[in-house]
């Protein structure tokens, strides 16, 4: 059953914009998510999230969107989603949210962008294209180059194949296009095999820019969750865990260096950036040029 919430507000200011692909606000349309990675650090709780995988959807959202760009008098701040919740929950396909503050940002041409995992945005390529002239930046989480393994770990996100294929998509309509690479969890996709795969398909694919963390941060209610469904798919797994890294919030791979040491000799080899990109202004001179363009 869907629920429903009205928000007081819809921009949240980024406190530090260069740390997550120069995002300066960021809305959620949506509170939880369905595509239920294990793994999902929004689950913690520190978010006060109850009941994760039942979506809420914010009715006012869009109206508060409107009213909010219209007060912001530089067009140059990026507007980012996909940080709390996926913006394509399963539940978008029917009441296209996503799409419907897209077109609001196109219209009020602000630097977009968006995290995802899901299929869905390739229905809304065509505002993208629309965005992408100003900028529009896409970045596509895979954690594994095993689509069997990612079925397991991200239940009701796409294969690893088909995240690829977005990525191909968006970048040939101009669409700055990236992977996060991250969670890569301890003992499940912390080998070079892997990487290597990942490294490869998404060259494959035009790729530009891949960002990695090689482990997991795990804490209370998340870390339960996480332990419960590994024993369910990886018996004993939980228990190699606990013997690791106790109740350590960073766990890190313990490969973290080797695999480090890989992905930037691979990444550098295709000429990817293991940075992320973010929205630059046109400086004056090229506003100028672009005057005597027209
Ligand atoms: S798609 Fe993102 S927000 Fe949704 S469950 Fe997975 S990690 Fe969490």
């Amino acid at each position: 059953m869907m629920q429903s919430v009205t928000a007081k507000g819809i921009l949240t200011p980024n406190k530090y914009p260069a740390g997550w692909f120069g995002v300066n606000y960021t809305i959620n349309l949506y509170r939880g998510c369905d595509i239920q990675c294990i793994y999902c650090d929004s689950r913690s709780e520190r978010y006060g999230i109850e009941d994760f995988h039942n979506v809420t959807v914010k009715t006012n959202a869009l109206e508060l969107l409107r009213r909010e760009l219209a007060s912001k008098r530089n067009k140059s701040l990026t507007i980012g989603t996909g940080s709390m919740s996926d913006p394509y929950t399963l539940m978008d396909r029917k009441l296209q949210m996503t799409r419907h503050a897209l077109e609001i940002l196109a219209e009020f041409r602000f630097p977009v962008h968006i995290t995802t995992k899901s299929d869905l945005i390739l229905r809304d390529l065509d505002i993208l294209q629309q965005l992408s002239r100003k900028y529009a930046s896409v970045a596509v989480t895979i954690t594994t180059a095993d689509d069997d393994l990612a079925r397991k770990l991200e239940p009701h996100a796409p294969t690893s194949t088909d995240r690829f294929k977005i990525l191909a998509e968006l970048g040939k309509i101009g669409v700055v296009t990236s992977i996060t690479m991250m969670p890569i969890l301890p003992f499940l996709e912390d080998n070079p095999e892997n990487i290597d795969q990942i490294v490869n398909q998404a060259a494959a694919a035009g790729v530009k820019h891949i960002v990695a963390a090689f482990g997991v941060t795990l804490r209370d209610r998340q870390r339960d969750y996480f332990f419960n469904k590994l024993d369910g798919e990886f018996p004993g797994l939980s228990d190699r865990y606990r013997r690791t890294f106790g109740n350590a919030y960073e766990c890190r791979s313990e490969r973290e260096m080797e695999l480090k040491h890989q992905f930037n000799e691979l990444c550098s080899r295709y000429g990817i950036s293991t940075n992320m990109p973010y929205y630059q202004a046109p400086t004056q001179s090229a506003v100028q040029m672009s005057l005597f363009d027209d």
